[in-house]
């Protein structure tokens, strides 16, 4: 075998693609089913937050009848599966990768049905398998129930009485809405956060991400690559109404808003001061960029095009938020742990994760020859994670990899 390619999400079908492309015998093995990641782990009610017109992928752009809509999760992974038919992507499904190991020829893969030779392996097992949860955890009291949005699927699966959300990206803001509408009194803890208006001058925020090129930018001309990594991911939902969801409009649900979960001690949850320098700071990075779209707009003689300019209130700051929460009263019942996700590599035999367990690489060309990675964020542009940003990536790489079948540099 010349290729494996380890994981049937969309990186991975993008890997297949454009190895088919340059008649590159592969195989994609996947643990569970394609798309498996939509499969089992999302909530419920969770749309993309990328509109439909948005999420194109190798030669299978959007041509349904609600370009402006944002899909289920049963509707993505029906648009994984379509895309793996067209790839023609040769998955083994039900087929774990339990270790790859470097040989003098390539790799050897061990998996849940027997070994594989390759010369060659690209790593597309996503990016956020595995829940981040912070350490301070384990501090929590036993009486509180704790979940990620990896198990979460919807508000009927808690136990009654009061919800503390920890973390306000898009998951945290999205599960606070839908908890708060439950009719549960729910707590969100708010550290640093990207904020973002559903639509900017009548037209879909990611919409002026797209097309003034924020997402264009490379990783290797980005200041500062690591952070980049680490962004948050904006406080965006979508939905039909193409409705805001931004701290604001969760205080108005009657969400009560907290700091930074700082630490938890004798069953005390401490929660950092500062909020309101932490809404100051993401209202002034919201500004910044609703100035450079209007500056765009300007620029490209496209203002008459679109709405006029728009500037939002500030993020309103509570009067005295609560600085600490004692878990073990009872007002609490249930933790969600909205902290992110992190890949999980612990079938990877070869040395190339850093200190902190991620893939040192550059621009998905992996520190060890033949070895590749897909899907990982700013791989090699700020779009690499989301569905449009594969195709690039996957070309590039694939181009490299080509490469270094053919002995070139
Ligand atoms: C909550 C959430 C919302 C998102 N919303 C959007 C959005 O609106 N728009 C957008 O464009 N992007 C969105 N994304 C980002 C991105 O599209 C997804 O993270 C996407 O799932 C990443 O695709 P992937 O192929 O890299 O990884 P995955 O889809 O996670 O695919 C990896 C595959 O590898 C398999 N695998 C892992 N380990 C092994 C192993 N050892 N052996 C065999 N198989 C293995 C997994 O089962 C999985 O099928 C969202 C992500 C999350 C988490």
């Amino acid at each position: 075998m010349t290729t494996v390619v380890v994981g049937a999400g969309h990186a991975g079908l993008a890997a297949s693609h454009h190895l088919s492309a340059r008649s590159i015998d592969h195989v994609v093995l996947e643990r569970g089913q394609v798309a498996n990641s939509w499969r089992t782990e999302r909530w419920d009610s969770l749309r993309l937050l990328t509109p439909n017109w948005l999420n194109r992928l190798p030669d299978l752009p959007y041509d349904g009848p609600d370009p402006d809509g944002y899909l289920t999760m049963g509707e993505v992974v029906g648009l994984v599966e379509r895309f793996a038919a067209a790839a023609q992507a040769p998955v083994r499904t039900e087929t774990a990768v339990t270790e790859v190991r470097r040989t003098d020829a390539g790799y050897r893969v061990a998996t849940s049905a027997g070994e594989i030779d390759a010369r060659t392996v690209v790593v597309a097992s996503g990016a956020f398998n595995t829940p981040a949860v912070p350490a301070l955890s384990q501090g929590v009291p036993a009486s509180v129930h704790q979940v990620t949005p990896f198990a979460y699927r919807n508000p009927l699966q808690l136990p009654d009485g009061g919800v503390l959300v920890v973390g306000a990206s898009a998951s945290g803001v999205q599960l606070a809405a839908e908890l708060a509408r439950s009719g549960r009194p729910v707590t969100l803890s708010v550290g640093e956060h990207v904020r973002m208006p559903r639509t900017y001058r009548g037209r879909d925020v990611l919409w002026w991400m797209d097309t003034t090129g924020v997402w264009d930018e490379r990783y290797d001309q980005v200041d500062d690559l690591d952070r980049a990594r680490r962004l948050p991911s904006p406080q965006l939902v979508g939905t039909a109404a193409r409705a805001t969801l931004d701290l604001n409009a969760l205080a108005d649900l009657g969400v009560e808003l907290v700091g930074r979960l700082a630490m938890v001690r004798d069953g005390r949850a401490l929660f950092s001061g500062g909020l309101r320098n932490v809404f100051a700071l993401a209202d002034l990075k919201l500004e910044r960029l609703l100035d450079s779209f209007d500056a765009y707009a300007g620029r490209s003689g496209r203002d008459a095009e679109v709405g006029p300019a728009e500037r939002f209130p500030p993020t309103r700051v509570p009067g005295s938020p609560r600085w600490q929460l004692d878990l073990a009263a009872g007002e609490i019942s249930t933790i969600v742990w909205a902290t992110g996700g992190r890949p999980d590599y612990s079938w990877l035999g070869v040395p190339v994760l850093d200190e902190k367990g991620r893939l040192r690489h550059d621009g998905g060309v992996v520190d060890s020859p033949g070895l590749y990675a897909l899907g990982l964020p700013v791989l090699r542009r700020r779009r690499s994670t989301f569905l449009h940003g594969i195709d690039d990536d996957a070309r590039a790489v694939v181009e490299h990899l080509s490469g270094h079948l053919d002995g070139s540099p």
